[in-house]
């Protein structure tokens, strides 16, 4: 995938060609308790090493750098030069399509960066070996894996990838104690099934701890899905099972009635609170620690 051997090495096509770069709220990614309420410089390439149905960002994650257009060629120490220029940016997400497929890319640029001071942070489908996630390893601060279903069926006829390397990814960063958070994306039909959805959520408290925030993330028909997006009530009953297992469970990617706030896991007060990407930290102290208990929640 977007590389060629030009009879020495495999070069990577896509080296320094980005595809996109903004500054986003961090709740964006989706990371609820790293930062909550600042802005992370975000950038993106072109392809993916899965072939999702519902891709949301097909655009670029199903093509090459030759065939998008609007790519523009970046040195990495010139996106650390625009990521330091905002003073309120807390450092670099490499997101929009997946970031293990210009891993030399990510890499040069998180090295530069996490000398320069910044956060580095990936937003993966973890599918990526443990050798590459160890070169990452010491500059990347915190993880935001889709897991996008907890069945081999899913993964080998909805992405055409496997579950258990993506299973591997999550123990071996939860491992290494950096900052994770898992996604996952509710198909009505396909992954809403109950039994199996309480087996991934008793997986992740068992493998990674309860408190592993988690997202359930809406889905709506795009790319080469059409089945219709998925219900509120839908959302709330698996927020309902996944709370009997983890402290951190939201709702995302859809309007709710309420705020979708953080209660501190030790003695339920409100710590963070949220409407839409406006977020208040109020209850938490200096060292992102429960004002009220001294529980240690999100880095601030
Ligand atoms: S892993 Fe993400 S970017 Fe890649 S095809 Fe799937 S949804 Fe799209």
């Amino acid at each position: 995938m977007s590389r060629y051997h030009n009879g020495h090495a495999l070069i990577a096509e896509n080296y320094g060609k980005v595809s996109a770069l903004h500054f986003d709220p961090v709740e964006k990614k989706p990371l609820y308790h790293f930062y909550p309420g600042r802005i992370i410089f975000s950038i993106g390439s072109t392809g993916c090493n899965l072939h999702c149905q519902f891709c949301q960002n097909s655009e670029i994650s199903q093509t090459s750098p030759e065939d998008f257009y609007p790519a523009q060629e970046y040195a990495p120490r010139d996106l650390v030069s625009l990521a330091l220029q905002r003073k309120e940016n807390i450092g670099i997400a490499y997101t929009y399509n997946e970031p293990a497929v210009w891993f030399e890319y990510m890499l040069d640029i998180a090295s530069l960066s996490s000398a320069a001071g910044l956060k580095n942070v990936m937003v993966t489908n973890g599918f990526i070996n443990t050798a590459p996630l160890d070169q990452l390893m010491p500059f990347m601060d915190a993880y935001s894996v889709d897991l996008k279903a907890f069945t081999e069926d899913f993964y080998r006829r909805i992405t055409k990838a496997k579950l258990e390397p993506v299973k591997e990814s999550l123990r071996h960063i939860r491992r290494a104690g950096r900052h994770l958070e898992v996604t996952n994306l509710v198909i009505p039909g396909l992954n809403d099934d109950d039994g199996t959805f309480e087996d991934m959520c008793r997986w992740i408290a068992g493998e990674l701890g309860p408190e592993t925030v988690l997202h359930l993330s809406r889905y709506f028909p795009t790319y080469k899905m059409s089945i219709p997006g998925t219900p509120l009530m839908t959302l709330i009953r698996l927020h309902e099972l996944a709370v009997k297992y983890l402290d951190y469970v939201f709702i995302g990617n859809i309007t709710l009635p309420e705020g979708n706030d953080t209660l501190c896991r030790n003695c339920k007060h409100l710590v963070i609170s949220r409407k839409g990407y406006l977020t208040n930290v109020e209850g938490l102290d200096n060292e992102g620690r429960c004002k009220n208990c001294g529980n240690f929640v999100a880095p601030v």
